[in-house]
């Protein structure tokens, strides 16, 4: 085992070819690896192509600021023209877009490509009426209905950058991202369902615009609300308008205006595992075309017969490029679903699937393990015989949860798409295709057609088979992020500055004698025990294959012996009860036998729940405060803040 690397532990050689008939009618096939490396510039044109633009470019990229990238240079488009307008131009108005699925179970509503045009021209000019132009910023705090997404659509038709944050964030998480990106108005809703109830959204808004002392400041103007609970709301009628008056009464004609390549779309933060949360700026044209060919490529989109659901919230970047800009400039039907998986069962997801015969599936491992942690016969009792693809996506895919996910939703033939990227790519950078790639559980492969990836030492040198390090971008790509809003120098520091003319992830990777790659986890996370350099991924895996365990998450705690030693907080599968007296010893053999006695945790807790981002990240940072005694760390972007305390008692009495 190298000292600078990152040590390779596992020993997975399981895998899977594409299904034949798949294959057979893939959209990209094997031989656009070759095209895209001999003339990458020339392979996105390509792909360019496949949206619609005002005027055409001049060239197709501008590298001559590093790392400061303009792409499709001087042409110009709108996004949300090439969302909706064109497909109904094209005559598919009539074609469902989205089949809205509500909490509570009867609450449906199908609209077509039609509707969502008018619905977001209105949206448009109600913005306008209320003094929103090209460049203004918006926020957006809204459940997961559609207006989330036809307001995300409007602002991108007037050109004016939106930053959606996720509704189950508090007031001070929204109130910081406000004055960031210097907001001018929020749309939000009086509240959203949530497991069954009406949560309340309008208030902390209302608490957030006191914190950013709104009346000094002048940042919102104004707070659009949507009526989606009907719950009593505080109303302030200087600054508060309903989406119902204004937006329904507007005219459903607006005339969308072109916009520079390079015009900002949207600033997205990111989910802060490692630290405070960036706000990651993403322009229109390089964006659209990263979106639109790579959800064309990795998903194998036949917008004709094709059923679509990616579970991810639309606060989420994957809810930004694989909920709206990506399907829907390719034209399909999906579902967008408002609740939670358990509400009113635990088969609500597999339920929707059945009913409206879903073809590709997009979600998140974490969601993956927790349905291992409920059991396989939940999924058993539902018809899943209409998928044909399934996503992965957030962090890697255990190899046990990528066999359960295949074997108990896939009906052990839908091939997986592991995708690896981040809010700063934009869109999928590595990912099998789905037609070409032999599958493995655990590894993302390749990187896409056109996307240049690789795994280096500490000097920037590609390491070779087998080995560990770091992943790095050799290349810019169409949806880089341009730079973090409003710091340019910490946009350089944060991604630029590691490793000469790369852009640094942050991601530790390694390749297997295939070339193969295989994520292991934040290069923040990695611990070093006894200079062996070890990966949390690796270690919870191992404990993820154990039959008793649905959840592992491992952490490097101080050690005086070993300079650092592994802790792990594990998650049991329902079967297994308490697990028994001997479930912690049992549990770190497993990791011995299966990957050494040097990844053997030094202590084991066996927990309720993890500390999670509403991504559904585990937060290791806030685990290694408790493992070492400290104070924990902020905790604003958990999905549920309680849980830390939970832990942390856990941790001091050693149960
Ligand atoms: P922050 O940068 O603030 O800590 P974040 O990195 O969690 O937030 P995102 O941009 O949503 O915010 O997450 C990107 C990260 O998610 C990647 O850097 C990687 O660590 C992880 N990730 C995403 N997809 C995969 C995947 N398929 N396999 C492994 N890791 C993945
Ligand atoms: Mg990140």
């Amino acid at each position: 085992m190298s000292e600078q690397g990152i040590s390779n532990l596992s020993t997975e050689d399981r895998h899977f070819d594409p299904p034949a008939d798949l294959a057979a009618h893939a959209n990209l096939k094997a031989e656009a690896y070759e095209r895209a490396a001999n003339d990458r510039l020339g392979f996105w044109a390509e792909q360019a192509e496949r949206i619609s633009w005002g005027t055409p470019y001049d060239e197709v990229l501008d590298w001559s600021n590093p790392p400061f990238a303009k792409w499709f240079v001087g042409g110009t488009l709108n996004a949300s023209y090439n969302c909706v307008d064109r497909h109904v131009e094209a005559g598919k108005g009539d074609k469902v877009a989205l089949h809205w699925v509500g909490e509570p179970a009867d609450d449906t509503r199908d609209i077509t490509y039609a509707e969502l045009k008018d619905e977001v021209s209105r949206a448009a000019n109600a913005l306008e009426e209320l003094g929103i132009v090209a460049g203004d910023r918006v926020a957006i705090y809204l459940p997961m209905i559609p207006e989330a997404v036809i307001a995300m659509l409007a602002c991108a038709r007037l050109g004016a950058p939106h930053t959606v944050i996720f509704g189950g964030f508090s007031a001070d998480a929204l109130a910081s991202r406000i004055i960031d990106c210097e907001a001018k108005l929020v749309i939000t809703s009086d509240g959203g369902y949530r497991r069954g109830a009406a949560a309340a959204l309008k208030p902390a808004v209302d608490e957030a615009l006191i914190k950013i002392d709104n009346s000094n400041t002048g940042l919102v103007e104004n707070v659009l609300v949507v009526r989606r609970t009907g719950q009593d709301v505080a109303f302030n009628s200087d600054i508060d308008v309903w989406w119902h008056e204004l937006v329904d009464e507007s005219s459903e004609d607006h005339t969308p205006e072109m916009f520079d390549s390079e015009h900002p779309l949207y600033v997205m933060y990111t989910s802060g595992t490692t630290g405070k949360p960036k706000g990651i700026l993403h322009t229109t044209g390089g964006y659209m075309v990263g979106c639109t060919y790579t959800y064309w490529a990795v998903f194998d989109t036949k917008p004709e017969t094709d059923i679509y659901w990616c579970t991810a919230d639309v606060g989420w970047v994957t809810g930004h490029s694989y909920i709206v800009y990506g399907p829907l400039a390719n034209g399909v039907t999906q579902v967008m679903y408002e609740g939670t998986p358990d509400t009113p069962h635990k088969g609500r997801w597999w339920e929707i699937i059945q009913d409206l015969k879903v073809t590709q599936f997009y979600t998140a491992p974490t969601a993956i393990r927790t349905f291992m942690k409920w059991g396989e016969q939940i999924p058993a009792d539902f018809d899943l015989s209409s998928l044909r693809l399934l996503g992965s996506v957030g962090e890697s895919i255990n190899p046990e949860a990528y066999m359960w996910y295949r074997e108990h939703i896939g009906g052990d033939k839908a091939p997986i798409v592991d995708t690896w990227w981040q809010t700063e790519t934009g869109s999928i950078m590595i990912s099998p295709l789905p037609g070409v790639t032999s599958g493995k559980p655990g590894s993302a492969m390749t990187p896409l057609p056109g996307i240049a990836a690789d795994v280096v030492d500490d000097s920037g040198k590609p390491v070779g088979n087998g080995e560990g390090g770091y992943l790095v971008v050799t290349e810019p790509w169409p949806s880089m992020l341009r730079t973090i809003w409003g710091d340019d120098e910490r946009f350089k520091e944060t991604y630029w500055s590691r490793f000469k003319n790369m852009y640094f992830a942050g991601d530790g990777a390694k390749k297997d004698d295939d070339g193969d790659i295989w994520l292991m986890g934040r290069v923040d996370d990695v611990m070093n025990v006894s200079g062996h350099r070890l990966s949390t991924t690796e270690i919870e895996s191992a404990l993820v294959s154990h039959p008793k365990v649905a959840e592992a998450a491992v952490v490097g705690a101080t050690d005086d012996m070993t300079g650092q030693a592994p802790v792990a907080f594990v998650i049991l599968r329902e079967s297994a009860g308490d697990g028994g007296a001997d479930v912690v010893q049992e549990l770190r053999d497993h990791v011995a036998k299966e990957i050494g006695a040097i990844a053997k945790p030094k202590r084991i807790l066996v927990v309720a729940e993890l500390p999670k981002t509403r991504s559904g990240k585990i937060m290791r940072r806030l685990l290694r405060d408790v493992a070492e005694n400290r104070t924990v760390g902020d905790a604003t972007t958990l999905a549920d803040s309680s849980v830390m305390d939970l832990i942390s008692s856990g941790m001091k009495t050693g149960k």
